[in-house]
């Protein structure tokens, strides 16, 4: 039998883009050599979104829709489509065909030849974006990178071909703070690049505020590394240090000069620097007990309200 590519795609307002998608996806299957099923996961949309779904689903037997009770993030989105995928190849792919439907004829071809695990697609240019949030990325992914033991790649995209078996593996990971890029590469296996450019969306508005983006960079940080909280300690030392000496030399100024009382503002502004570095220290501390917290509480990562999963699975018996 013909192995089968599972295309997840998590769709948020975007009844303008699936259209779209689905013609090129099912252009994309006739070139193909393997079958091909298409998983949409409604996160929540508050548009027709899950109405266009479902018209394509009454058209075409090899959709799957899972369709979430509110919106959870495209994180959920991603799990809930890998958990229910069969596919032997499965692939994350955003619904404004950013990414590019048509390269996945080259990612399966890769994969075929057994060197690979997962074929992962980079993106060379950031079209539609502001020169801010161009800069500020790459500032981020050279942070990240310098403080994180888990390699992310600059340019990354959610989008790529991954074996069965990868996503097995990352299926086990169950942490509630999800950060895909982090987990896919935390994983491990081969992964081969390809680098593409990336076009604008086909239709609607990008789902990230400079604010979302900021927040997601802020968690993956504190997901994937642990550094800040080494920081909180070192600079709580270097002060204990320097504290130190300033009251050595104190006692000593006191036993040779008298007591004058002298120095108020200074003490006024060391007073002010340290309690700002004890707030801030006590504030990295807080972000990870509040990630742990998140964590310990356990709550299911989503929640399906629809889905067609079953008709899909008796449709697909009886062929
Ligand atoms: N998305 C989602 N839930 C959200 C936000 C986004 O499922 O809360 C989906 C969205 O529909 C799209 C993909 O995630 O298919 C990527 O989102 P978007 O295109 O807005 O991000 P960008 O490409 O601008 O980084
Ligand atoms: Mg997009």
């Amino acid at each position: 039998m013909k192995k089968l590519v599972s295309v997840i795609v998590p769709c948020y307002n975007e009844e303008d883009s699936i259209g779209f998608l689905y013609k090129e996806l099912d252009s994309v299957s006739k070139n193909l050599k393997t079958r091909l099923e298409i998983i949409f996961i409604n996160d929540g949309s508050t548009d027709k979104t899950l109405f266009r779904i479902k018209e394509l689903t009454k058209k075409d037997k090899k959709i799957k829709y899972i369709s979430f009770s509110r919106n959870f993030g495209k994180e959920a989105a991603i799990l809930a489509g890998l958990e229910a995928a069969s596919g032997d190849y499965i692939t994350v792919m955003d619904a404004d065909l950013q990414d590019k439907p048509s390269l996945l004829i080259e990612m399966v071809k890769i994969l075929e030849e057994g060197e690979y695990d997962c074929v992962a697609a980079r993106s060379i240019s950031r079209h539609g974006y502001s020169f801010l949030r161009k800069n500020l990325t790459k500032l981020y992914y050279k942070i990240i990178n310098k403080i994180s033991k888990t390699e992310i790649v600059d340019g990354a995209r959610d989008f790529r071909l991954m074996t069965r078996q990868m996503v097995n593996a990352i299926l086990k990971l169950r942490e509630y703070n999800r950060y895909s890029k982090g987990i896919f590469s935390w994983v491990g296996f081969n992964t081969k690049w390809i680098t593409y450019e990336s076009s604008e969306r086909v239709a609607g508005k990008s789902k990230w505020s400079f604010w979302k983006l900021f927040k997601y960079s802020l968690e993956s940080i504190i997901g994937f590394s642990t550094l800040p909280l080494s920081i909180a300690s070192l600079v709580g030392v270097i002060f204990c240090i320097i504290s130190f000496i300033m009251i050595i030399v104190i006692i000593i100024k006191t036993l040779i000069l008298g007591d004058p009382v002298a120095g108020w503002p200074s003490l006024v502004c060391i007073i002010f620097l340290v309690s700002g570095i004890q707030l801030f220290c006590l504030g990295i501390i807080g972000q990870y007990l509040a990630k742990m917290y998140l964590e310990i509480k356990n709550r299911p990562i989503y929640i399906i309200k629809e889905t067609n999963i079953r008709e899909y699975e008796k449709e697909n018996k009886e062929i």
